[in-house]
């Protein structure tokens, strides 16, 4: 059966996520460690990890991600570059008490410095995190789409090349593959899509995908998310994502604004289920 899930809510405890990615019909399941806004350090109690384990021994949702904190900024090497550093150490450690595959991570941004002065800084300090994390985590680079780290294919080969190690992982949003200038409309161009993954040897990287439809232009640099077949990508791409013989393994989940301005609901993944031929 394919994994097709989404971003919900923790308000309330962790299990009450799961409690509503099951009522809209969703089997795998991203969700913050707590407020993406401010520096992820929850600190979950054993009875809270016992009642989600529990939960979820019965609905099964699986895989589960941890999305990290918007703050998260790796190619710096004074407080936030620490901050970072210690949120996410702290974020997996979680992680692997809840069977947590691991943190969807957006890498930061240079700023105004100069990137190769700061590269390195980014390289040293993934490397420490994955130093210091449960060797049962993984450390997921999401795609960018707005003129941040990791947004084009090459440069994220390029990190994960220079990082070396086999847990880090890759997260493509579709919205910000669009937003840099990938798109696939037929299964002819996700073979190119593809084939270029398998140049740059990032093809077995994939983890999972967020599939969101782009509030802006193709190749726009901009990524504003929108509800499926609402923005500017168009249905067939999501059709060619579902269908393709290479993307039966991943999980998909959504991110989307949701039709009633609720975030992800159970619209936008039934439109995505219609989409799956079986
Ligand atoms: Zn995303």
């Amino acid at each position: 059966m394919i994994k097709l899930g989404a971003h919900q809510s923790i308000s309330g405890g962790y299990s009450e996520a799961l409690k509503r990615i099951n009522n809209i019909g969703g089997n795998c399941l991203q969700i913050f460690s707590s407020s993406p806004r401010g520096w992820n350090f929850a600190k979950p109690t054993d009875d809270e990890i016992k009642q989600f384990l529990t939960l979820n021994s019965s609905l099964l949702i699986s895989p589960i991600y941890f999305h990290a904190s918007y703050l998260v900024n790796l190619a710096d090497d004074s407080r936030i570059g620490h901050m970072s550093k210690l949120s996410l150490i702290s974020e997996l450690n979680i992680a692997s008490k809840l069977k947590v595959k691991g943190s969807i991570i957006h890498l930061g941004s240079y700023k105004n410095e100069v990137s190769s002065i700061k590269y390195p800084v980014l390289i040293k300090n993934i490397k420490e995190i994955l130093d210091k994390i449960p060797k049962d985590t993984f450390f997921i680079i999401e795609n960018a789409g707005n003129r941040k780290i990791g947004q084009t294919l090459e440069e994220i080969s390029q990190i994960v090349k220079d990082v070396d190690n086999p847990r880090v992982k890759i997260c493509f949003d579709t919205c910000h593959l669009f937003s840099n200038g990938y798109r696939f409309n037929d299964s002819g161009e996700l073979d190119a899509f593809f084939a270029k993954l398998s140049k740059l040897k990032i093809n077995d990287l994939i983890e999972v995908w967020h599939v969101n439809d782009s509030r802006d232009e193709f190749d726009s640099g901009h990524d504003r998310h929108d509800n499926i077949g609402e923005g500017k990508i168009g249905i067939n791409e999501f059709k060619t994502l579902l269908n393709h013989p290479k993307t039966k393994k991943y999980p998909f989940i959504i991110e989307t604004p949701g039709f009633d301005g609720n975030g992800p609901d159970k619209k936008n993944l039934d439109i995505l289920k219609s989409l799956i031929s079986s």
